[in-house]
C-alpha cells in the first residue's frame, strides 16, 4: 500500500459467520500497517507474526518444521524479535532439542518473564506453568506473553495450563487472546478453556494449537491433537476468516466478543518427511 493511501476496509471474507455480529475487518494484504493499527498474521499451529504501527515484527512461537507436526515452517522470515513461550519443538524452532535454527544469531529472543521493549512494541512475560503432563524435561516452564501494540493488549499463553487467578490479574485487560484449543483437549480441557475465556473476557478470541487436516498426511500423527471445528460447532459469533492476516485497531475491535479462526499461511506446506521427537 502506498504511503498516504486510505486503509483497505472490508477485504476479509468470511467462510461462515454465526450469530448477529457482522464485522468489517480490514485485510492485511501488505506487510505495512498505518498509524494506530497493528496486524496479526497466522503462520500455523501457535505461530503468529505481530506487526506494529511502526513496522516492527514480532514472531511468536515458531515451530520446528516437520517435527511432530507434519508441515514445514516457512522460510525467509526476518522478524525483529522472536518470542518463545516455552522450549518445546512446536514453539521454539527446535532450539532446546539442539536443532539448527533458521534465524540470525543476533535476533532478539524473548523467552523469559519480565518487560521487554522492541521498537514500538512492549512485551510483558508472566511466569506460568506448562499444562500437565508435558514439559517435565524443562521444568514445565511456560511464559504467558502480553503484547502491547497500537494501544491494544494481545495475550498469547503458549501451552500454559489452566489460568490461575493470580495470572489473570497480572494479564489485566486483554483485547485479543490466543488460546490453545482443540477437539481432543490436548493442552486445555474444555472446562479450562471456558474458565479462561470467562476470566479474561477478550474482545477477540483466537484459537490456536490445533490440527490442520489439509497439512497433515497421517491420520495418526500428530498424536492426540484434534481439529478446531468440533469445538467451534454451535458457538455464536464465530468468524472463520478466509485469510491469514488481519489489521486491527482499537476502533475496529468488535463490539461483541468474537471468535476468529485464521487460515494457515499460504507459505506453509506439508513436509515430505516427518521427524518424530
Ligand atoms: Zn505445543
Amino acid at each position: 500500500m502506498a504511503a498516504g493511501a486510505p486503509a483497505a476496509t472490508g477485504g476479509a471474507t468470511e467462510r461462515e459467520t454465526r450469530g448477529p455480529t457482522e464485522l468489517e475487518i480490514p485485510d492485511a494484504t501488505t506487510h505495512e500497517t498505518q498509524g494506530g493499527t497493528a496486524s496479526i498474521e497466522y503462520i500455523a499451529h501457535a505461530a503468529f507474526i505481530i506487526r506494529s504501527p511502526g513496522g516492527a515484527e514480532l514472531l511468536i512461537d515458531p515451530y520446528a518444521g516437520a517435527v511432530w507436526l507434519g508441515y514445514d515452517f516457512p522460510p525467509d522470515l526476518t522478524p525483529d524479535a522472536i518470542v518463545i513461550t516455552h522450549p518445546h519443538y512446536d514453539h521454539d524452532g527446535g532450539r532446546f532439542r539442539g536443532q539448527q535454527t533458521w534465524w540470525d544469531e543476533d535476533v532478539t529472543i524473548i523467552d523469559a518473564p519480565g518487560r521487554h521493549e522492541v521498537a514500538d512494541i512492549t512485551v510483558l512475560g508472566i511466569e506460568g506453568k506448562h499444562a500437565d503432563p508435558y514439559g517435565m524435561e524443562f521444568g514445565q516452564r511456560n511464559t504467558i506473553m502480553i503484547v502491547d501494540v497500537a494501544g491494544m493488549r494481545l495475550a498469547h499463553i503458549g501451552d500454559n495450563g489452566p489460568l490461575t487467578t493470580e495470572i489473570v490479574r497480572e494479564m489485566g485487560q486483554v483485547d485479543v487472546l490466543m488460546l490453545p484449543i482443540d477437539g481432543d483437549e490436548h493442552i486445555l480441557s474444555n472446562e479450562a478453556v471456558e474458565a479462561a475465556i470467562a476470566a479474561v473476557r477478550p474482545r477477540i478470541l483466537v484459537p490456536m494449537h490445533y490440527r490442520i487436516p489439509e497439512l497433515e498426511s497421517s491420520p495418526d500423527s500428530p498424536s492426540d491433537l484434534g481439529e478446531i471445528e468440533p469445538w467451534l460447532e454451535g458457538r455464536d459469533n464465530v468468524m472463520r476468516l478466509d485469510t491469514n492476516q488481519i489489521v486491527l485497531s482499537r476502533e475496529t475491535l468488535p463490539p461483541e466478543p468474537t471468535i476468529m479462526t485464521f487460515r494457515h499461511s499460504p507459505a506453509v506446506q506439508p513436509a515430505r518427511a516427518r521427524q518424530h521427537p
